[in-house]
């Protein structure tokens, strides 16, 4: 294999063989391939896509380079849920707990920020301890004890993703349906589940900025989903503002632990209760939609959703108190309306590069997260505000970042006089 000759093919937009792309990415997780090498062929396949018989040798590819899980004796529904990444998006921490409480199994395999989206397991490690990268047996027990886990792609499960995930973050090749296929399906058929939803994301704020581009995203996944013969449901929901109120690392594991006390805000919570659903359904615990809300709402109102969260976290070796002690940021500041009005726009992957610059998502090997970073969203689109409202409250423990992040963020919105046209949280 010349990995010049096969990144020239893709660049001039022709078809590579089956062959041709597991020699590619086996030679890159082999360092044959250089991550120059990798770089390119990632934006030749950004812009030029793949066929279906490339996008599933890539899912192939990516799922095999490491070890699979097998839940096929398990005597409970094994299943997941995915997002396609978003800004205030901590579903999957609300979400997990409130299905392992159910009953439903939940080996969850996440990744970290992407772009100008945040991470779920960047957020976890918020927590003193929490440990994301077990050993895949000690991850199988903790699923089997806690009835969920967390973890991210290690040397053992979807290597590949790892390491592709993090060039593609370097290298601004996240937006690409096969390249998103490739990581998100091969981490859930990775898992060996055998239900899923996934959370496509449309908007502003997201990958996907169309609903065309999203549907064939969607289109994608779920037949990649059917041929590992996982049921596999699509959810689209609007990502052109944050999601709840918060959005940042330490400040997403608060609102969560909010969220699972029964105080979680509508958008977070409809989006959580309609993936939920899915499951619920897919499992054959209800068989309506309405009773399946009403199972999500009833465990977070007997506190077992929390106690399932709670358990988690110690048996991933967290320490919850001292992440309580530590959880305030050195300093704040809040940004005010210049003028009277409604929000017509928010300009949500503005808002997202505004936490990547506060250090809620790693760029470059060399910088570390800024764990107590964060955003609040006083106001959202639609919201009427009088000159000198709070709109934004900052946070971080850097004043120097946090000035010049306040000062930026009155470029992310549209204030004006009409109504926006509202648009619903699932789509
Ligand atoms: N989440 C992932 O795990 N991978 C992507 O490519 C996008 C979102």
């Amino acid at each position: 294999m010349i990995p010049a000759n096969l990144i020239s093919k893709k660049r001039d937009g022709l078809d590579l063989t089956k062959n041709e792309i597991e020699s590619f990415f086996d030679g890159y997780l082999s360092k044959i391939v250089t991550d120059e090498q990798m770089s390119a062929m990632l934006m030749a396949i950004y812009f030029n896509g793949m066929n279906e018989e490339e996008i599933f040798s890539l899912v192939n590819i990516m799922l095999y380079s490491g070890t699979t899980l097998d839940f096929s004796k398990s005597k409970e529904f094994v299943a997941d849920k995915h997002s396609t990444g978003g800004i205030g998006d901590k579903v999957s921490l609300i979400l997990a707990p409130i299905m392992a409480a159910l009953g439903i199994k939940i080996p969850m395999i996440a990744g970290r920020g992407l772009g100008y989206t945040g991470g779920t397991i960047d957020k976890l490690e918020c927590i003193p301890g929490f440990n994301t990268s077990p050993r895949i047996d000690q991850f199988k027990e903790w699923v089997e004890k806690g009835g969920y886990a967390i973890m991210s792609q290690s040397k053992e499960i979807c290597p590949a993703d790892k390491k592709i995930y993090d060039l593609r973050n370097k290298t601004g090749t996240v937006p690409s349906v096969p390249l998103i296929c490739g990581s998100i399906m091969s981490k859930k058929i990775a898992e060996g589940i055998s239900g899923l939803v996934l959370d496509i994301k449309v908007g502003n704020g997201t990958f996907m900025k169309s609903h065309d581009q999203a549907i064939e995203l969607g289109s994608w996944m779920k037949k990649i989903g059917n041929a590992f013969e996982i049921k596999t449901d699509i959810v689209y929901s609007n990502m052109d503002q944050p999601l709840g109120n918060y959005a940042g690392l330490t400040c997403e594991i608060l609102e969560t632990i909010d969220c699972l006390k029964g105080k979680g805000p509508d958008d977070l919570m409809s989006v959580t209760f309609e993936l939920g659903s899915k499951l619920i359904l897919q499992s054959g615990l209800s068989k309506s939609k309405s009773d399946a809300i009403e199972l999500q709402t009833n465990i977070i109102k007997s506190g077992e959703g929390l106690k399932s969260f709670e358990n988690s976290v110690q048996n991933q070796g967290g320490r919850l108190n001292e992440f309580y002690s530590q959880s305030i940021p050195d300093h704040e500041t809040y940004v005010f309306s210049n003028k009277a009005g409604r929000i017509q726009h928010m300009d949500t992957e503005q808002i997202g590069w505004s936490l990547v610059k506060m250090g809620c998502v790693v760029q470059d090997n060399s910088k570390v997260l800024d764990k107590s970073a964060g955003m609040e969203f006083l106001k959202k689109t639609g919201d009427q505000i009088n000159s000198k409202d709070p709109i934004f409250r900052v946070f971080c423990s850097n004043k120097k970042i946090l000035d010049e992040v306040s000062k930026s963020l009155h470029k992310t919105l549209i204030i004006g006089e009409k109504y926006p046209k509202s648009k619903p949280i699932i789509l």
